[in-house]
């Protein structure tokens, strides 16, 4: 498979803000990347570098090999062999549906019978009989959302690229589309780079997601491998793992043997066997992460538990949220099918392999 796309350390300042702090990475033909993190963590400033419509302030983009972005040059977008899908859409409000499609092969002067059969390729790609003749206004956020999609399309760039392309439709259509989106581009074997903030579009579409924080990529993995093994607690935290208890370290392995290192942590003198991503010490600060959905309540001692007392449980529709502290004041979530009375006592159970544990930073 070839390489398409290549960033080597790229770096962005706005005055003295660092945005982007030096981005590594690379897309593989025919793959679906999403890049995943909290708005106002750098994505689309990530994306317009991508497209040459930023300048950057140090480092390297390459698409198949050749040099398109440096601190002294920008290649402009028309010669990247890329498109992009904007948040907004971004059609022309006085141009037909048809004429903001085929306006990439216009420009590039395809004749006549071509640009009709490209055109009518897409037509029947995106759904989008008896649409072509309305103006953007006349069209719903979904329709406007595929015409966006068929122009990017048309002129079968190497490379797609999206910005946080459903957040502008509703919830329902959101979903409808992510997947309508990934079945499209997977058939097409259209290579995309997508950005969105939103964890379940990543994974409705991604071959790998790469996760971002503060200008940093804290991970880069398949959609299942982040979800199992979040490296950082920004990850954890971002793909659900939402709660949090304080612990110490009893023992773990002095080197990493593998990656994915195991680490024993007392939580008020409870042995838990817990995920960890780096080198642990004994007596170390840890917060251990972990799912709601991921964590059992049991009325009798049991392994990987921690001692807790019922806060109060609300109904979700099928079961309830319970809201627990521990003897230490943390609180937490858990899921549970009845239920649970006010200062019921009892032990809240997380897998070894659902419970991650990440060093404390202190201040
Ligand atoms: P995201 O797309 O992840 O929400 P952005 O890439 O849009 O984030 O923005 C990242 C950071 O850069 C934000 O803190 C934003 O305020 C800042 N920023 C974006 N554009 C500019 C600009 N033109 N001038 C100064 N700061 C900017
Ligand atoms: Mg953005």
């Amino acid at each position: 498979m070839e390489t398409i796309l290549e960033l080597k350390d790229v770096k962005k300042n706005y005055g003295k803000k660092e945005i982007l702090k030096g981005i590594n990475l690379t897309v593989q033909e025919g793959e679906i990347i999403s890049v995943l993190g909290p708005s106002g963590c750098g994505k689309s400033t990530l994306l317009n570098i991508i497209a040459g419509i930023l300048p950057l302030n140090a480092g390297q983009v390459f698409v198949r090999g050749k040099e398109m972005s440096s601190p002294h040059k920008v290649v402009p977008i028309e010669q990247r062999d890329m498109n992009m899908v904007f948040q907004d859409f971004a059609l022309w409000p006085h141009m037909k549906a048809r004429d903001n499609i085929i306006y990439g092969l216009k420009v590039r002067k395809t004749d006549k019978a071509q640009m009709q059969e490209k055109l009518h390729e897409v037509e029947t790609l995106l759904h989008l009989e008896g649409l072509l003749d309305q103006y953007p206004a006349e069209l719903s956020g979904g329709q406007q959302q595929r015409v966006a999609i068929a122009r990017a399309l048309i002129t079968n760039p190497s490379i797609i690229l999206l910005d946080e392309p459903l957040c502008n439709l509703d919830v329902q259509l959101r979903i409808e589309m992510r997947t309508e989106m990934a079945q499209l581009f997977r058939q097409l074997k259209t290579t995309v780079f997508h950005v969105t903030h939103d964890p379940s579009e990543a994974f409705a579409m991604a071959d790998r997601i790469i996760v971002m924080n503060q200008g940093v990529i804290d991970q880069i993995a398949t959609p299942a491998e982040c979800y199992e093994s979040p490296r950082t607690i920004t990850v954890a935290g971002l793909l659900g793992a939402g709660n949090c208890v304080r612990g110490a370290v009893m023992e773990g392995p002095a080197e990493a043997e593998s990656l994915e290192i195991r680490a024993v942590v007392s939580v008020q003198n409870r042995k838990l066997v817990c995920k960890s991503f780096q080198n642990v010490k004994k007596g170390q600060k840890m917060l251990l992460k972990f799912r709601p959905e991921e964590c059992i309540f049991v009325e009798k001692e049991c392994k990987n538990a921690i001692p807790v007392r019922v806060v109060m449980s609300s109904f979700e529709g099928g079961q309830y949220r319970v809201k627990v502290e521990t003897d230490g004041g943390d609180t937490f979530c858990l899921l549970h099918p009845t239920f649970l009375k006010e200062q019921q006592t009892g032990y809240a159970q997380i897998l070894p392999e659902r419970l991650y544990a990440y060093e404390e930073i202190s201040g």
